[in-house]
């Protein structure tokens, strides 16, 4: 494979893409000296996770798979998530960003569940862990007479680990915390953030059953449950504990919740295990000792655009969605996995997380406000596409391949359709950095500002403007330097002077789109995800708790998986902030 790979149309990325490219990337020497530019880049990955079709058929052309999967990073339309395009083809090789692991009841089990989430914060994985299976605080430990010290002690450890192993590993690793709200220790865990810098590399959810929400809404007495013996420690009433943790949550976004009764209710492999935790931006519930490689599509560049309108370009769309299950089922047997038992559960169950980025562009070319019905309409139909598509490409891979090992073990196997190569298809992450690369708006989220001053080095100080925002404001004759750093400064342009009310109604940025319709867009596209949806529900510094309590209900009616908000000003350190980190 030394013939070079063609690239039809260069690489078009933007100096800010480049600089994150080049700070953690690509290769380096022992000196800091950069070993590879921005299309070698693409080309180790494309060649590496093109490698795997030898597995199948030692006569395949894996140089035109290695031509394809380069023209969907270069052309800029699909990405596989960072670990891939930081490790593969390279000695730690690990390439997927998700990983949840299993908490054990005991000293040895949880210290080598750290050492293990160590390794993965090293290759750039993030994990989460469920902590409910440990004993509470002050119960007793059999061996030594003496007492626990609960789950919330040992998130420090990890946390402080965590902090240790970002210094040298490739990104910050980060964490997700689940516990159960039957868990004696809950209110703890529920506070146990409320100081902001405390346990800063983690991310907490309550894990809420179906039960308790009923409970809640009806204001009853719930049984806090010791795991290790099963026995009952002590009755709360479930309204108390919901409005104590939305409170929490008001006050600086943690704890999020994550309903795991839904979450199990799409488990793929009940027969396996029930799913306890999602990796630390919550889009992807996992098995303890499971992992999964993810990858966006960048639906800003799946837009035909003629004199009279824009429309969806489903071709383009289709073409690239049966590209991108390609490679990330390539990718799964291309990854080297930290432990022996993770390597078996992905191989067994061979998940991958397909979604998009760039949705929120996709509205502005399409002249679609963000919270219209007309956008729930959009995200429904994209990605009900997207989803469909997604299995009929992991079909097609499954007759050649065969169906994920698990198969006949999973909800699949009395189905009478042919058989998925992949227990799961599609996952929306946050896309935090790959959007930046991308150049397009991240996830499925709506932009924050449509022009803001980026700080450079050396004080240099660059005024960047959404591109779909300018080229209408040019062509509509509006633009002015003066009037972007105007936007600059204020954020929305819903009060600005001088630009026609279509386009502002167009044109809507994060605060201007009220909590409910960030709800309804995060379920329309849960609807058709077969794992979970990583969206965070703005709110105004103003908003009151009960609007929390109420987000978090809508949330839990529309059949959403978890929910996460960040009132404004509320909360200094973010586990993750888009881009700053990458
Ligand atoms: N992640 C992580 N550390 C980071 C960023 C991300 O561990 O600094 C993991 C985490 O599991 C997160 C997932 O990667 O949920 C996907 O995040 P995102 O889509 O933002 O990553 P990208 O591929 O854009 O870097």
């Amino acid at each position: 494979l030394d013939k070079s790979l063609f690239v039809p149309n260069g690489l078009d990325l933007t100096p800010n893409a480049r600089t994150v490219l080049e700070r953690r990337y690509l290769r380096k020497d022992t000196e800091g000296r950069l070993l590879e530019r921005p299309l070698q880049m693409f080309e180790r990955v494309a060649r590496h996770i093109a490698d795997a079709e030898r597995n199948y058929d030692p006569r395949a052309n894996v140089q035109a798979t290695a031509e394809t999967f380069l023209k969907l990073m270069t052309d800029l339309v699909f990405l596989p998530n960072s670990p891939t395009l930081m490790n593969a083809g390279r000695r730690l090789g690990q390439l997927a960003a998700c990983f949840v692991l299993p908490v054990e009841d005991s000293m040895d089990a949880i210290f080598e569940t750290l050492k293990n989430a160590a390794i993965i914060h090293k290759s750039g994985g993030g994990t989460g862990f469920s902590f409910s299976r440990l004993r509470p605080k002050n119960a007793m430990v059999g061996t030594t007479g003496g007492v626990a010290s609960g789950p919330v002690s040992f998130m420090k450890i990890f946390n402080t680990a965590t902090e240790q192993v970002k210094q040298g590993g490739t990104r910050r690793g980060a964490n997700m915390a689940v516990l159960r709200v039957d868990h004696p220790d809950i209110l703890e865990f529920i506070f146990c953030k409320q100081n902001n810098g405390d346990l800063n590399n983690f991310n907490i959810s309550v894990g809420v059953t179906d039960a308790f929400m009923a409970a809640a809404a009806r204001g009853e007495m719930y049984d806090l449950i010791d795991p290790a013996t099963g026995t009952r420690t002590a009755t709360l009433n479930a309204t108390e504990v919901y409005n104590a943790l939305v409170r929490q949550a008001w006050k600086n976004g943690d704890p999020g919740i994550l309903f795991l009764d839904r979450i199990n209710r799409d488990n793929p492999t009940p027969a396996l295990g029930e799913v306890e935790s999602t990796n630390p931006c919550g889009e992807q519930p996992l098995l303890p000792m499971e992992a999964c490689n993810l990858g966006s599509i960048n639906l800003a560049r799946c837009v035909t655009v003629t004199a009279e309108k824009a429309t969806v370009d489903y071709d383009k769309l289709g073409r690239i969605v049966h590209d991108a299950v390609h490679f990330l089922d390539n990718t799964i047997d291309m990854s080297r996995y930290p432990l022996a038992e993770i390597d078996a559960m992905v191989k067994g169950n061979r998940k991958v997380g397909l979604g998009v980025m760039g949705f929120a562009d996709l509205l502005f070319k399409l002249g679609i406000p963000y919270n219209s019905e007309a956008a729930l309409e959009t995200a429904a139909a994209v990605m009900s596409f997207i989803q469909t598509e997604a299995v009929a490409a992991s079909r097609a891979l499954a007759s050649q391949r065969g169906p994920f090992a698990n198969h006949h073990r999973s909800i699949y196997a009395d189905m009478e359709q042919p058989a998925q190569r992949n227990a799961t298809l599609t996952t929306i992450a946050p896309t935090g950095t790959l959007s930046i690369i991308a150049n397009c708006s991240s996830g499925i989220e709506p932009l924050f500002a449509l022009s803001f001053v980026r700080n450079v080095m050396d004080d240099d100080r660059l005024l960047e403007v959404n591109p779909v925002f300018e080229a209408v404001a040019r062509q509509r004759g509006f633009y002015s330097r003066e009037l972007m750093e105007t936007i600059a400064r204020r954020g929305s342009i819903q009060h600005v002077e001088g630009i026609p009310d279509d386009v502002k109604q167009v044109f809507v940025t994060a605060h201007d789109i009220s909590p409910e319709w960030h709800v309804r867009m995060q379920a329309a596209f849960q609807k058709f995800t077969d794992n979970a949806v990583s969206k965070t529900v703005n709110l105004p510094r103003e908003a009151t708790v009960e609007e929390v309590r109420s987000i978090y209900d809508l949330a839990y009616q529309l059949g959403c998986k978890g929910v996460t908000i960040y009132r404004d000003g509320s909360k200094e350190h973010q586990v993750l902030s888009t881009g700053a980190t990458a």
